[in-house]
């Protein structure tokens, strides 16, 4: 009986939840219904798991992501309570197509994993979903630090198929987790397994992970990897490599148009403070963070977007009411992801979004704190900066204060300890500014050209 209503619920509540405070047009709510939601039946074997999460890794294919699928699976009877894919990228609308199967960046933190969990905290209570103890999330690959940190905070145990040797947390398929700090290792180990492949790995994980006395077939495993490693995104979005010389200002299109319209629904702080130079955070920056952060029940700290003409665009602080990874680096560049997004998919707004808004890794992410040191939440938001940058973009990590506890030299070893992908492709330098001592204080040029890699204590 529960069941029956329990798709359509799921279905119309994810839509409600997954929004949270950005409106966006309704094409936009259509799709994200139909991409991700709940779901119903069972899985008895590790096989018939990873058939379901390797038909959602193909549908992100199909819809212009890398391929990387997911579900949350209930531990006693093997239920699947919700699927889920990685949703990067979305079909550019119809008629503004400049070529065929044209995508842009709706989110570049919605991967499968973390879009699950997401989800389970947005629906947890209408849908009177089981404890995260008694749930697993099973997935093609191997989760990256977003999805791992996602997780862990949320406190799912996952099994995996594929491993990812660049960007996964269990990079070298050993268990050891030697990426994750110490408390988090043991937190790692006792809740993710890999899944066993016929005639190729036993299993690999914790004692009771469901379904690890079953094994995937070697054909399966290998179009888990491959859906992902085969397939590259069709990366046709060409507004996120528009250099910053080729845009204006968005100030400058006037508080009347339809632009600055939309963006005050979205983004309640766009244009509220307005940087001389964007890369040099001032006082009232600190001011308005340290405001967002005490009037937001149960935050403990808030993250602004900059963008290159030193225009604050959206900020947040946590929204633990939403669920431990409703974090505000999270809120932030999922705000601004989602509504550039939207602008660019929509008539009114189409051509001047092309010319002010471009890629967040030519813009600045600042925090009033640094994240802490040996957090679940931390290393989830490390990835999704990660995620959201993608390639060495320095200055674009600014924090006005150090850790609420901890200090930045054990930020700076967790982050030394990332996969490959956080370490080698992207690098992540947080860099203090408006600091207390003008010796610590990095003085960035304006430009967005790199800068010397700063030096920590
Ligand atoms: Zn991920």
């Amino acid at each position: 009986m529960h069941e029956a209503g329990f798709n359509r619920r799921g279905f119309l509540r994810f839509t409600a939840g997954a929004l949270g405070a950005i409106i966006v047009a309704p094409q936009l709510v259509m799709s994200n219904a139909l991409a991700q939601s709940a779901s119903s039946g069972r899985v008895v074997t590790a096989e018939a798991a990873a058939l379901r999460v390797l038909a959602k890794a193909r549908e992100s294919v199909t819809y212009g992501s890398r391929g990387v699928g997911g579900l949350i699976m209930e531990n006693r009877t093997g239920r699947v309570i919700a699927e889920g894919r990685n949703r990067r990228y979305r079909p550019v609308a119809l008629p503004l197509r400049t070529i065929p199967d044209e995508v842009l960046t709706w989110d570049y933190t919605a991967h499968g994993e973390t879009g699950l969990m997401k989800w389970y905290f947005a629906n947890r209570r209408k849908l009177r979903l089981p404890d995260p103890a008694d749930l697993t999330v099973v997935t093609t690959l191997d989760p990256c630090a977003m999805c791992t940190g996602s997780i862990l905070a949320a406190g799912f145990s996952v099994a995996t198929v594929a491993l990812d040797p660049t960007g996964g947390m269990n990079t070298d398929g050993s268990g050891a987790y030697t990426t994750l700090p110490p408390r988090l290792r043991r937190e790692a180990k006792g809740a993710s397994g890999l899944y066993a492949i016929e005639q190729q790995r036993a299993y690999l994980g914790p004692a009771d992970l469901p379904l690890r006395d079953t094994a995937v077939t070697g054909a399966t495993a290998d179009a888990c990897s491959s859906v992902f490693f085969g397939a590259p995104s069709r990366s046709l979005n060409p507004f996120d490599d528009i250099p910053v010389e080729n845009l204006i200002d968005p100030r400058s299109l006037g508080a009347g148009s339809a632009f600055r319209e939309r963006t005050r629904m979205t983004w309640p702080h766009a244009f509220s403070i307005r940087l001389a130079d964007p890369r040099r955070p001032t006082a009232a920056l600190r001011r308005f963070l340290e405001e967002l952060n005490r009037a937001t029940p149960g935050s403990t700290n808030a993250v602004a977007f900059i963008d290159p003409f030193g225009n604050l665009l959206s900020a947040s602080a946590d929204h633990p009411e939403r669920g431990p990874i409703a974090t505000a680096f999270m809120n932030t560049t999922q705000a601004y992801a989602r509504t550039r997004y939207a602008l660019f998919n929509e008539a009114a707004t189409h051509e001047d979004a092309k010319r002010t808004l471009t890629a967040p890794r030519a813009g600045v992410f600042v925090w009033l704190y640094a994240p802490t040191p040996g957090l679940a939440t931390t290393i989830k938001d490390l990835g999704a900066y990660g995620s959201t940058i993608g390639r060495p973009a320095p200055g674009s990590f600014q924090y006005f204060l150090p850790p609420r506890d901890g200090t930045i030299g054990n930020l700076m070893e967790q982050i030394a300890a990332l996969p490959p992908f956080y370490t080698q492709t992207v690098t992540i330098e947080p860099v203090q500014v408006g600091s207390v001592t003008a010796a610590r204080a990095v003085r960035l040029p304006r430009s967005t050209e790199p800068v010397p890699y700063p030096a920590y204590p």
